[in-house]
């Protein structure tokens, strides 16, 4: 058993770990809402995402992984590379996923912000199906039956789910914790369980998309998955002052560059990458690079009703 890779925090009460999440909660929800005033056009990501977490800081918390700005076909996982210049322009449309913790404990949100005519009724089904799903979604309900009801909320809006993408039960600095609530109805199934979070997000593409993501060949997001000595100084030390900022959460090569040249930095991740001491997560994008929306809340189910964090 390698014990490097496991990672010990301090215990908190339940109690303790409700405020946290509410904290977070409302901080994630109050910026969402923020974005969702603004218009970025003729913004570049890097911007939007320098803003966006700053923002979270002085609203108190702590981004839980850094801003995703996923634009069009690009379903998730793009946040800004370093200067990343590429703008937002009058036809797009911008999915922002929002992460905030209060030590440790995350609100996971997302909006679309639709700058195109064409697709307003796509971000339209994706809050739908989220509202569908939140209907549902209760102490001891079953995970196929929230993907059930986001799934015929989709078809019936007439677009279609993107399969491979689903919502996720969350623990302390752990974002996606092993339990996946889907976008559709299907054969594996869990009861949700009271106390504990989960995150609801569907995403929604057009009936001509495949309703699949793939792999795109950007990666800006890397988390540390072990603490395993690398046996080279310089890899360690870098190592050690990762996990020293970041714990177990995503972060992004721009939070890296107070510290480290971009060239420098790329190349000491892909060797840690190449250890399996870290993860990269790549883009997502929609099989077929059609248009995909998504939102996104985190709930906690409790005994006889169930808290929605960030609305
Ligand atoms: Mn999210
Ligand atoms: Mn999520």
């Amino acid at each position: 058993m390698d014990l490097n890779n496991f990672i010990f925090y301090g215990q908190n009460t339940i109690v303790d770990s409700l405020e946290c999440y509410r904290q977070a909660g409302k901080i994630a929800s109050s910026i969402r809402e923020m974005t969702k005033k603004k218009d970025y056009i003729g913004k570049t990501l890097g911007e939007i995402c320098e803003e966006t977490e700053k923002e979270i800081q002085i609203r108190g918390g702590f981004p839980a992984f850094p801003v995703n700005v996923s634009l069009n076909e690009i379903a998730a996982h793009y946040t800004a590379e370093p200067n990343d210049q590429k703008t937002v322009k009058d036809g797009d449309v911008l999915k922002i996923d929002i992460g905030v913790h209060i030590d440790g404990y995350i609100a996971d949100t997302a909006a679309t912000i639709c700058y195109n005519n064409d697709y307003h009724s796509l971000v339209k089904a994706s809050e739908n199906a989220l509202n569908e799903g939140l209907k549902i979604a209760k102490n001891k309900s079953k995970s196929s039956d929230i993907g059930k009801a986001i799934e015929n909320s989709i078809i019936k809006s007439g677009f279609i789910p993107i399969k491979n993408l689903s919502g996720h039960s969350l623990e302390r600095y752990t974002i996606h914790a092993g339990k996946s609530i889907p976008n559709i109805n299907s054969i594996g199934s869990f009861l949700l369980e009271a106390d504990q979070a989960y995150a609801i997000e569907p995403f929604v593409t057009l009936k001509n998309g495949i309703g699949i993501v793939h792999e795109g060949k950007i990666a800006n997001i890397f988390a540390v998955i072990s603490r395993k000595p690398t046996k080279n100084r310089e890899l360690d030390n870098f190592l050690n002052e990762i996990w020293n900022r970041f714990k177990s959460l995503p972060f992004a090569l721009r939070w890296l560059m107070d510290k480290y040249d971009e060239k420098n930095a790329r190349i000491l991740l892909d060797n840690l990458k190449k250890k399996k001491n870290i993860h990269a997560y790549p883009i997502l994008v929609e099989g077929k690079d059609m248009m995909v929306a998504q939102s996104e809340h985190t709930i906690i189910p409790r005994e006889t009703f169930t808290e929605v964090i960030t609305s």
